[in-house]
């Protein structure tokens, strides 16, 4: 909308400007706050009868968002009755005593009486389609909306009350440049209201602010851009540099587009454009997802049959993976979750569109959605003899950019500071590779995301639903729960590659997929994941809409039975199950045959492998611990050790699974037949035996550890 600038024409609040600005601020303030305008500026079509005109100072004709007073705002998105206005009667100061052309207290005087505001900005608490929110509203036809002390001041109460009133905040912008009137006074402002922005934030309160036309420069850089969820109205002007800082004194408006809403959208700094006609429901939407009522702390666990699983061939199940038809991420989105709100951008660089993150409901539960999007081929694009995608460009293919990984951080983050369970859906060849993703921070993004899902102090779950494409599925599923499709495939490199690498031969294709153990069975007798969800006979393709009702099944059980367990608990857990996968063991063989020399694991922790965590031990049974790191747990009562015992070589374990706890019930094994050598040894040593795990000092075996100890 590059006709729809004049409004930001006029944001202009550098002090060589100010004076012919001041005018044109009144002017068109005037011309939208004590009137409605005959004709529209843009598209000059009759405006006077237009209902969206009336109610939403939208033009009809070419949505041509214009400017709205604050008491105009609240009345469209608080439910009705339901405002209360705080901080009503903090007046405007002059501190400065400040006289240029005209004194600022009768430039004051004149914004009162033409907009019927005391000050810029408006705040108070309302209800947004029936949730509670505290509500900023600053308004560009005072004074440009710029944020003097009132304003600051304002704006940090009503964050504040927030905070302690447990609400939600909600800022409406439009606000360019500074309250020079005020001088330094009015920058410190930006430092008072970032701080109650962050206090909000550390009380897990959301605050989410949307950018009208314009939204510059101290209130963009300070409260406006800590939100957690940026909105931005159609065309609204947006950057931290005011318009005509960045024009010079000059008229140029060549590149006007590139500071609209839409050019930020682009560039990841801006989650959603939101029509005003559609801000209301956008607003209440998130509102009842960031809500904490609506989180189902704990929900009763739904039982049923889980249906048979009929294998398949591993290259047939590639081939399912890939098929062009099968269900994308968005598939299941839509079916699954509802709402489902998407949030876009890495707040650094861009939007990858081959990574979808939003907020959803999943039944009575708010989430964070993380999605692998591909987008379906035209029929065109598939190879015959494949049935696979050629040529498509990365961002199709579904190949992960630096930005997509990210952008999903950011929403783990969110997630996280919410205490919403994490979705994600996970399906991409891997990442897209190429000098230019190097030097955009691929491998750092890559570690980021995985540190983000590692630690999230929430409910995960990840689900493999087509192709889990190396690094690119691990950054994505790092999760309390790893769910796998049924014909989905898991693997470290594509079996064609593989074969390439291995075979010298592409065409082995199919070998390879059977060695590399792809399948969802397989992944599950490996422990790679932890349950496979059943698709339609014929596959997911036949029917989407029953996988996904498959799936959301599935996804509900999961998260309740994870919403049992503390979250402190799920964090510890996840470290432990990611921490094990091909954890060295002592060799426990050797071991048995010869005790006498005292090695130890390099394991240390409260409990034995294969034994119950804390979670999973009832109440009254006391925690067992083992004091001296470096040696092995003692083993429970009752554990079972198996009678034979494993390969003699030490046991570096490819992954964790059900087969992979023998070992180390042997090595309890051996631990405990150490530990009763011990006793005998010390009384015959005329000892009491005391000290069941605790090396002995005196006892030359325990000072004769292997040099790997720590
Ligand atoms: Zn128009």
């Amino acid at each position: 909308m590059a006709e729809g600038r004049p409004l930001s024409d006029v944001a202009s609040p550098k002090p060589e400007h100010q004076a012919g600005l001041q005018t044109q601020i009144r002017e068109m303030a005037a011309l939208d706050l004590e009137g409605l305008r005959p004709n529209c500026l843009v598209c000059g079509i009759r405006l006077s009868a237009a209902a969206p005109y009336l109610r939403f100072r939208v033009c009809p004709g070419c949505g041509f968002h214009y400017h709205m007073p604050a008491r105009a705002r609240i009345e469209a998105l608080a439910d009705e009755g339901s405002f209360e206005e705080t901080s009503a009667g903090i007046l405007p100061l002059d501190p400065l005593e400040f006289s240029a052309s005209v004194p600022y207290k009768s430039r004051v005087l004149q914004d009162q009486t033409r907009t019927g505001l005391q000050e810029a900005a408006v705040t108070g608490t309302c209800a947004i389609g029936g949730t509670q929110a505290v509500i900023i509203v600053l308004d560009f036809g005072f004074l440009g909306g710029s944020m003097g002390l009132v304003v600051g001041e304002k704006v940090a109460l009503a964050l504040e009350l927030a905070a302690r009133k447990r609400l939600p905040a909600v800022a409406i912008i439009t606000s360019g440049g500074a309250r020079i009137q005020e001088g330094v006074l009015s920058l410190m402002q930006m430092a008072k209201t970032a701080l109650a922005a962050n206090d909000l934030h550390e009380e897990g309160l959301p605050l989410i602010s949307v950018l009208g036309n314009p939204a510059t420069g101290q209130v963009l850089a300070s409260f406006g851009s800590l939100a957690d969820i940026i909105l931005a109205e159609p065309g609204a002007h947006i950057g931290f540099a005011p318009h005509r800082a960045l024009h010079g004194a000059s008229h140029e408006h060549a590149h006007d587009e590139q500071y609209a809403a839409e050019s930020f959208f682009g560039h990841g700094q801006v989650d959603r454009i939101v029509e005003r006609d559609k801000l209301k429901h956008e607003l209440a939407s998130l509102l009842e997802i960031l809500a904490p009522e609506f989180r189902q702390e704990a929900a009763g666990k739904a039982r049923g049959s889980r249906p048979r699983l009929n294998p398949r061939e591993p290259w047939e199940m590639v081939q399912l993976a890939r098929r062009p038809d099968r269900p994308r991420a968005m598939d299941y989105i839509q079916r699954m979750f509802s709402p489902f709100i998407e949030l876009h951008g890495d707040r650094l660089y861009g939007d990858d569109p081959a990574v979808v993150t939003g907020l959803a409901r999943l039944g009575a539960e708010s989430v964070v959605v993380i999605a692998q999007q591909k987008s379906r081929p035209a029929q065109a694009d598939i190879e015959p003899s494949t049935g696979a995608p050629a040529s498509l460009p990365a961002e199709s293919r579904g190949e992960i950019t630096p930005e997509g990984f990210r952008k999903a951080s950011r929403a783990v983050q969110l997630a996280a500071r919410f205490k919403l369970p994490v979705i994600s859906l996970i399906d991409t060849p891997g990442p897209k590779l190429g000098l230019e993703m190097e030097q955009r921070g691929l491998a750092n993004a890559i570690a980021g995301s995985i540190t983000s899902m590692l630690r999230a102090r929430t409910p995960s779950i990840s689900v493999l639903i087509g192709e889990g494409g190396s690094e690119a599925a691990l950054a994505f599923g790092v999760a309390d729960r790893v769910l796998m499709l049924q014909n989905a495939i898991y693997t470290p490199i594509s079996p064609e590659d593989g074969a390439a690498s291995e075979h010298r031969d592409p065409g082995r294709a199919s070998d390879m997929a059977r060695a590399l153990k792809l399948t969802s069975l397989d992944c599950l007798r490996m422990g790679a994941i932890d349950a496979v969800v059943p698709e339609p006979p014929e596959g997911a393709h036949g029917s989407p809409e029953e996988a996904a009702r498959l799936l959301r099944r599935t996804l509900m059980r999961e998260l309740a039975e994870l919403r049992e367990t503390r979250v402190s608990s799920l964090v510890k857990r996840r470290r432990k199950k990611y921490r094990k996968i091909g954890q060295h063991v002592r060799n426990p063989q050797v071991a048995k045959e010869a005790p006498a020399p005292r090695r130890r694991t390099w394991r240390s922790g409260l409990f034995r492998r294969g034994s119950k965590t804390r979670d999973e031990r009832p109440k009254d049974e006391p925690v067992k611990k083992v004091k001296t790191a470096g040696k092995a747990a003692k083993p429970e009562k009752g554990a079972k050790t198996p009678k034979s015992a494993p390969p003699a070589e030490a046991v570096a374990k490819p992954v964790a699974g059900p087969a992979a706890t023998k070992p180390a019930e042997s090595a309890s094994k051996v631990a405990k037949r150490r530990s009763r050598l011990r006793a005998v040894l010390l009384r015959r040593r005329g000892k009491p035996a005391t000290r069941k795990t605790e090396p002995d000092a005196r006892d030359p075996k325990d000072r004769a550890g292997s040099p790997g100890d720590g």
